[in-house]
């Protein structure tokens, strides 16, 4: 039996799919001009490089949720009136995407089976995500996922950002885990990869099809881009030992 940590937004949760659908509806409700697909690509741009700010000096979310949408409509040159019109038209956008975003189910072919398959195996499941309780437990639900997954750890609730080892340890403790028993895996090289080895965890790199480009150098126990296979990979690392 292993304790499997599992990241969420771009290892179980498809942040690209589900901003495309949301940014679909958004889009067609606002009027706004040019393709719906040119506004998802550059929000979610837009929101990766606040997030990499706040995770970098340990701000809350709120320092994103003030800001996307306002320079959304910068980069995307919408004409506004005033200052207060965008402003009014970011808080209703904010609105929508809170009130939306989290119920959106598109999640990496093959997540569900894994996740079945480790749990009939005796693994014990659970998450570690740098991000907001309510929201992430939304998505857990919409992947169908909920009742596999023992411990959610989020930083908000941690007050610390993946690869910080706070978050870990809290998450480790949380699901009574030793971290020698326990594997990280997640898409991203930095928060998962390297910070799942420093808290002595062993680790799997998750490698989509449509990935993001590395944002660290690590070196995982494990690499794979097929959630079919993960569990027979999983096996084989445990049963080599
Ligand atoms: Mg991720």
């Amino acid at each position: 039996m292993a304790h499997l940590f599992f990241d969420l937004d771009r290892t179980l949760w498809h942040h690209e799919r589900n901003h495309a659908l949301f940014f679909q509806g958004l889009h067609s409700e606002m009027g706004w001009p040019g393709a719906a697909g040119d506004w998802a690509v550059t929000y979610l741009a837009t929101n990766d490089r606040l997030w990499d700010h706040i995770q970098a000096h340990n701000l809350g979310v709120d320092y994103v949720r003030a800001r996307r949408f306002p320079l959304l409509f910068r980069e995307m040159g919408l004409s506004l009136s005033s200052v207060r019109e965008a402003e009014l038209l970011a808080a209703a956008c904010e609105a929508r995407i809170k009130e939306r975003l989290p119920d959106m189910g598109a999640g990496y072919e093959g997540v569900p089976e894994a996740c079945a398959v480790l749990r009939a195996r005796g693994h014990r499941l659970h998450v570690i995500t740098n991000g907001v309780a309510g929201p992430q437990e939304r998505k857990i639900a919409a992947l169908g996922l909920t009742d596999h997954f023992d411990v959610v750890m989020t930083s908000d609730a941690a007050q610390s950002y993946k690869p910080s080892g706070e978050i870990y340890r809290a998450a480790l403790e949380a699901a009574g885990a030793r971290a020698s028993e326990s594997w990280m895996i997640g898409d991203s090289l930095m928060r998962d990869i390297l910070g799942g080895q420093q808290a002595g965890m062993r680790t799997a790199w998750f490698r989509a099809e449509d990935a993001l480009p590395p944002d660290a150098e690590a070196a995982p126990d494990l690499e794979f881009g097929d959630w079919h296979a993960f569990p027979e990979l999983l096996e084989g690392a445990l049963q080599r030992g």
